[in-house]
């Protein structure tokens, strides 16, 4: 199995330039990590200070390391010249791979697959790190579908070592390669999955959200709920990592994995007549950590 295995990886087109599309608390968190293991970024995104957010926490990050003196400041800042913030399409032309990375909405995803297929090359593979999404539903307007694939980073993308390679229906063997490649150069295990709502870890993960909604209806306290899970040997609870995943995310998210699963799933926006806490909490726009307030607070 080892041996298909590397020869499989021995078809992938090298990936030496690569771009990111968004620069949110995920899109940043990829364009750090492809910076500090060598491979050049364009970070871009539609807003300016998403821009200036991606950036500062990339410095954070850096820093972190020079504190640590695993970097110089001139290795620092070194990598950080990987990353090319950008608001435009120009630079685009000679990318091998980009990774999309902007909210979790099809349509909107829809909407920017198919502007950045028009400015790429013909062989440049287009990876989504959609949480939910079916990548062959994804795939359905593009031009060229057997480039596109998945690559399903989690969060925060720096400290966890999982990426998953979703293969949709047309996606091309050499495009599964080179994503996979990409993934180990970033100094990630990559496992390659079938396509499906949520793929493998979140059809896992978010029946557990949905079981934790449920609990908060019947009136639990989340704060005891989380040190439970703390307890049973879990790194954190459910309503803090729904803070570090957003509540925006959770319920599109939620609302894409109830569709899809709607036998198993109850819908992180609430079932019947009870609004649940995720949707509740959305709706009063407490996301969690990116706007410093969620089930908890922060500085
Ligand atoms: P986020 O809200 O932090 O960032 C999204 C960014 O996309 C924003 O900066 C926004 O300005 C930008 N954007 C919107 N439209 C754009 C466009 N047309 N072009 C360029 N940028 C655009 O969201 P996030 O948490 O980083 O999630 C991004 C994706 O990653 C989603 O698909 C999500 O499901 C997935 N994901 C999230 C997590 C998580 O824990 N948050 C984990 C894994 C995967």
């Amino acid at each position: 199995v080892k041996k298909k295995g590397a020869r499989f990886e021995k078809q992938a087109r090298p990936v030496r330039q690569t771009a990111v599309l968004g620069a949110g608390i995920m899109g940043g968190g990829i364009a750090y990590q492809s910076a500090s293991k060598g491979t050049p970024i364009l970070m871009k995104d539609i807003k300016d200070d998403a821009i200036e957010l991606g950036l500062k926490e990339a410095r954070k990050l850096f820093a972190k390391q020079v504190e640590r003196k695993k970097l110089t400041t001139e290795q620092m800042a070194e990598k950080l010249s990987n990353i090319r913030p950008t608001l435009s399409y120009g630079d685009f032309g000679n990318v091998d791979l980009v990774v999309e990375a902007v909210v979790e909405n099809p349509k909107v995803k829809d909407a920017v697959l198919t502007e950045v297929e028009g400015q790429v090359g013909e062989e440049t593979i287009l990876a989504s790190n959609t949480s939910t999404i079916s990548i062959t539903r994804l795939a359905q307007n593009l031009k060229r579908p057997e480039n596109f694939c998945g690559m399903h980073f989690f969060n925060p993308v720096h400290r966890m070592p999982l990426v998953e390679v979703i293969r949709g229906e047309k996606t091309s063997d050499a495009a599964v390669a080179a994503t996979v490649a990409y993934a180990r150069a970033m100094g990630k295990t990559p496992i390659v999955v079938n396509d499906c709502p949520g793929f493998l870890v979140n059809r896992v993960l978010f029946p557990y959200f949905g079981g934790f909604s449920q609990l908060m209806a019947q009136g639990a306290d989340f704060q005891r709920v989380d040190k439970v899970m703390e307890k049973f040997g879990w790194p954190m609870g459910p309503a803090y990592l729904l803070d570090v995943v957003g509540m925006d995310t959770a319920v599109h998210a939620g609302e894409v994995m109830a569709e899809g699963f709607p036998e198993r799933m109850g819908s992180l926006g609430g079932d019947g007549e009870q609004k649940s806490a995720i949707q509740a909490m959305f709706e009063n726009d407490r996301l969690g950590q990116k706007n410093a307030r969620g089930f908890y607070a922060y500085e």
